[in-house]
């Protein structure tokens, strides 16, 4: 498989507030530099704010979760904090349905966390009787989204100060950005050996974030004819996805970097086997980066004429060393 690097920065929709637009119902913004100085160099933001696209204004009363009941079940709306009569649950809803076609071309989304519309775990929700209930809640305009790309890579603005989250995230975007320009690129349905193939080239990244669901994956792949083209792509996509979410431990990373050791080892001699096993040794006790062990195994990759190896992403999974933009 030969994924062409980016020309172009990737298309990414933000919460308008964390880009320091004053949307908010205060008229202020919670601006994220992370986003704007440190991903903006890779990602073309397409910011939205739900809340002044129904028509709420600036400054606005505050609105927040409510639920009907303390049961599981019970039904949440948005409501009004001084104003109960003011439900925009369903103008959320549609106003999320109405910007699907033009989020067609989004390979990410960036939410701002604690809020009703746009918040991704956790939000605050209340009672009827103003009594807060718990911090259970998924912002609607977030939740309908979700419901609409359930494979799109999907964070908050605060998590992504934490590196290993912000790289896990770079990793998903990477992923689903390579999948619809290698696999569905808009063209006909997508063909199972596309499928195959990019399954094949990301397989030891995905061992190195969950072994179990790779090998089930690997399962499903290698049935590719029990499904119907479409279903079956967009069965691998998921998966893929859903494996790239779990962060990748040391465990199942010194796991998956054996395993293309294996496929060097009768291309080393002995000297230079010891020093890649003691390499992986020290990655694996957290003595030595995995940066470390990766520029080694680059350094005798040549030597292997096996396309699989070479096409392998954990090879080149930092998002410093996929080329496609510049972190430091
Ligand atoms: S969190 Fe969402 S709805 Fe609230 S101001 Fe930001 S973009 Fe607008």
């Amino acid at each position: 498989m030969d994924i062409q690097l980016l020309t172009r920065k990737i298309p990414i929709g933000i919460s308008q507030c964390a880009l320091g637009e004053p949307v908010r119902y205060n008229g202020g913004h919670k601006h994220s530099k992370v986003c704007t100085q440190l991903l903006g160099r890779c990602f073309d933001y397409v910011p939205l704010c739900p809340e002044v696209a129904i028509g709420l204004g600036v400054p606005r009363q505050p609105i927040r979760l409510v639920k009907s009941s303390p049961a599981a079940d019970a039904e949440v709306r948005v409501i009004g904090v001084e104003d109960k009569n003011l439900d925009v649950t369903e103008p959320l809803m549609e106003y999320a349905d109405s910007v699907v076609p033009a989020l067609e071309q989004v390979r990410g989304y960036i939410f701002m966390q604690n809020s009703p519309s746009c918040g991704l775990r956790g939000v605050r929700r209340y009672l009827p009787n103003d009594h807060g209930i718990d911090s259970e809640g998924v912002g609607i305009f977030a939740q309908r989204l979700r419901e609409h790309f359930p494979h799109l890579p999907m964070e908050e603005v605060g998590r992504l100060n934490n590196s290993e989250i912000r790289e896990n995230f770079l990793t998903r975007v990477f992923a689903y950005d390579a999948w619809f320009r290698y696999v569905e690129d808009g063209q006909d349905a997508p063909r199972a050996g596309r499928v195959i193939e990019f399954y094949s080239a990301y397989k030891y990244l995905l061992l190195a974030h969950h072994q179990q669901k790779t090998r089930e994956l690997g399962q499903l792949v290698s049935n590719a004819r029990a499904l119907e083209p479409r279903e079956f792509a967009h069965q691998v996509r998921g998966g893929i996805m859903e494996i790239l979410a779990h962060p990748a431990s040391r465990k199942d990373r010194t796991n998956a970097l054996m395993h293309v050791q294996g496929h060097l080892k009768d291309y080393l001699d002995k000297e230079e086997t010891a020093e890649l096993t003691r390499l992986i040794e020290e990655y694996r006790l957290g003595l030595k980066p995995v940066s470390a062990v990766l520029t080694l195994l680059r350094h005798y990759l040549p030597r292997s004429p096996h396309q699989f190896i070479h096409s392998q992403l954990l090879l080149a999974a930092e998002p410093a060393e996929m080329g496609f933009c510049d972190f430091h």
